[in-house]
């Protein structure tokens, strides 16, 4: 039997929608001879800095470089605690190490995200920073942190998987002092390679980021702090704010195809993400929990449906960070247990109903 499969992410579709708008960008960089910063990222900042509702976007080359930045930019440095979830893209973790602070990290909620009741644990006098990342595209509760460490810890937000929520009429990304974002092509707005913003009502931090990714200076030759390369590029920029306008329209969607897998695995023996208030989720992913896991992960690769775990291994569990002394098996039992029980499954603009019933279908078969 000739089964079609179903990728786990597909852009064919988000680029179709905007490749004239693409082309024709493309082809007026090509022209100018200006290929890094310049016009096009100094417009892409502005709309998305509408967009978000803030006063400061600073494209930088990717989110991880956006993470160390905001807190390089911030003054986050060695001797200072900064406390992140124990499930996270690594690159979360990655960048408190690389500006030389200490991580601590925290149990995460039945919601995969950072728990404020494990924040209130883990804070000490050194703490200097909270880094709640909006994992799969849901809020964290960032509210709940700040009433929690006041007004002299900074809050990081990691917006990478968010662009385009909102709570309360907030942005992600807008919540707290300042906020890294990635543009990572899988990204809900992707660009065509790596790129990512710092964003900020900030000006201070963001006048430092803009220094920091271009060499310490913002003009050539001028080298004020020391810096580093992390610009942001005109091609990318024209990708990003012809995909900023279909993004509402996209994470939309994104919710219509939630609300479906919701309501056809709605059985025993799944657990499906519990439905937050309605801006409050962009699903970058949409992610159940299973008791058998690798079995049905296994079933369903077989069966040609694209699947994924976000993520493995918890923080403190990855060998790149065995030596940092964050904790062992049993530290973060929530994460942990997590860890073993979630699968990602197919989620994007362009994902049709056919598609997504083969996919309900696969999984409901290998659940039995
Ligand atoms: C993608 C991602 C990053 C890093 O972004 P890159 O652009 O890949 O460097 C950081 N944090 C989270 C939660 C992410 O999903």
């Amino acid at each position: 039997m000739l089964v079609q499969s179903v990728p786990m992410l597909d852009l064919g579709h988000q680029h179709r929608l905007v490749a004239d708008e693409v082309a024709e960008g493309f082809a007026r960089v090509l022209a100018s001879n200006s290929y890094v910063l310049g016009r096009e990222v100094e417009q892409f900042e502005r709309e998305y800095g509408d967009y978000l509702g803030l006063a400061h976007v600073v494209g930088v080359g990717n989110g991880t470089d956006a993470l160390e930045l905001a807190l390089a930019a911030a003054g986050v440095g060695p001797g200072d605690e900064v406390v992140i979830p124990a499930n996270t893209f690594v690159a979360t973790a990655e960048a408190v190490v690389r500006v030389g602070a200490t991580l601590r990290l925290v149990d995460v909620t039945d919601d995969h995200l950072i728990d404020p009741a494990e924040v209130a644990l883990a804070l000490s006098s050194r703490t200097r920073a909270v880094i709640p990342v909006h994992l799969y595209g849901r809020i964290a509760d960032v509210a709940a942190i700040r009433r929690l460490v006041g007004p002299d810890v900074l809050i990081v937000e990691d917006a990478a998987q968010s662009q385009g929520a909102r709570t309360a009429g907030r942005a992600a990304g807008a919540l707290g002092d300042v906020a890294a974002t990635s543009f990572y092509p899988g990204k809900n707005l992707g660009a065509y390679g790596d790129a990512g913003a710092v964003t900020t009502n900030d000006a201070g931090i963001a006048d430092r980021v803009r220094a920091l990714r271009n060499h310490g200076g913002t003009a050539r030759y001028e080298h004020r702090i020391v810096g580093s390369n992390s610009r942001l590029d005109s091609l990318q920029a024209v990708v990003l704010s012809a995909k900023l306008r279909h993004l509402d329209a996209w994470n939309a969607e994104r919710r219509v195809l939630a609300a479906r897998y919701r309501q056809g695995l709605a059985r025993p023996g799944i657990t499906v993400p519990t439905a937050p208030e309605y801006e409050a989720h962009v699903y970058h992913q949409f992610v159940v929990e299973l008791d058998d896991r690798n079995r049905v992960f296994a079933e369903l690769v077989a069966a040609g449906i694209g699947v994924g775990i976000h993520y493995p291994t918890p923080v403190h569990l990855l060998p790149a960070f065995a030596s940092a002394g964050l904790g062992g098996v049993g530290d973060f039992p929530r994460a942990e247990r997590q860890a073993g029980r979630i699968l990602s499954l197919p989620i994007y603009p362009g994902l049709t109903e056919r598609a997504q019933d083969r996919v309900i279908a696969s999984l409901l078969e290998a659940i039995g």
